[in-house]
């Protein structure tokens, strides 16, 4: 499930322009037991959230626990508005993972998890390409690189890079 914000073009502009942490972020929700019972004990499930934060989270890692609690609160609080209660009391087990873990367990640039974002800029032709322009040899795979972010966009630019390698050994 995907929550918009009520304003999305406010909360857009406070994540990419100006820095801010939006008072209503659009959130992704996914509830895996819902469709697969062994994911959870019975009587029991899992909830996991996904949130956009700003890059500049990145500059102040010590506010980062205050963050997290704020963020909680204003999910649980989102959720109630649409019915969906989940008292702090039921959280049985609870893992946080922020921009700053990205970076530190994973090396991802800036914490960012999604790699390059999709502005005009980086789209299309000014995308990283997996073929660098200038070094004969050198060639580039992942989400930052052409076609783009996610699992199936990854995979086919692995099977792009590939077949670029090909072509060029060949
Ligand atoms: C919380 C979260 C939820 C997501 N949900 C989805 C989703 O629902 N659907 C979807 O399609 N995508 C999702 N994504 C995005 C998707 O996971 C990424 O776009 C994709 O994994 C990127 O693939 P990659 O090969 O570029 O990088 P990665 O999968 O990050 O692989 C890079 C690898 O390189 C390793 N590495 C880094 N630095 C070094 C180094 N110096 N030396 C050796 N190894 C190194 C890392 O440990 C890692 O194993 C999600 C990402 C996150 C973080």
């Amino acid at each position: 499930m995907i929550f918009l914000p009520n304003n999305a073009k406010s909360a857009y502009r406070q994540l990419v322009q100006t820095g801010e942490i939006p008072h209503d972020l659009p959130l992704y929700v996914s509830i895996a037991p819902e469709s697969d019972v062994s994911l959870a004990p019975p009587g029991d499930s899992t909830m996991f959230v996904l949130l956009p934060l700003p890059l500049s989270i990145m500059e102040r890692p010590e506010q980062m626990p205050l963050i997290s609690a704020h963020l909680k609160k204003q999910v649980l609080d989102r959720l109630c508005t649409h019915g969906i209660r989940i008292p702090y009391s039921a959280i049985a087990i609870e893992r946080v993972r922020t921009p700053l873990d990205w970076a530190a367990r994973c090396g991802l640039f800036q914490g960012s998890a999604f790699g390059a974002a999709h502005t005009l800029s980086q789209m299309g032709y000014f995308r990283q390409p997996n073929r660098d322009r200038n070094v004969s040899g050198l060639y580039y795979v992942g989400a930052s690189t052409v076609p783009g972010t996610g699992v199936p966009m990854v995979t086919l630019g692995g099977r792009m890079t590939a077949e670029r390698i090909a072509a060029d050994v060949c």
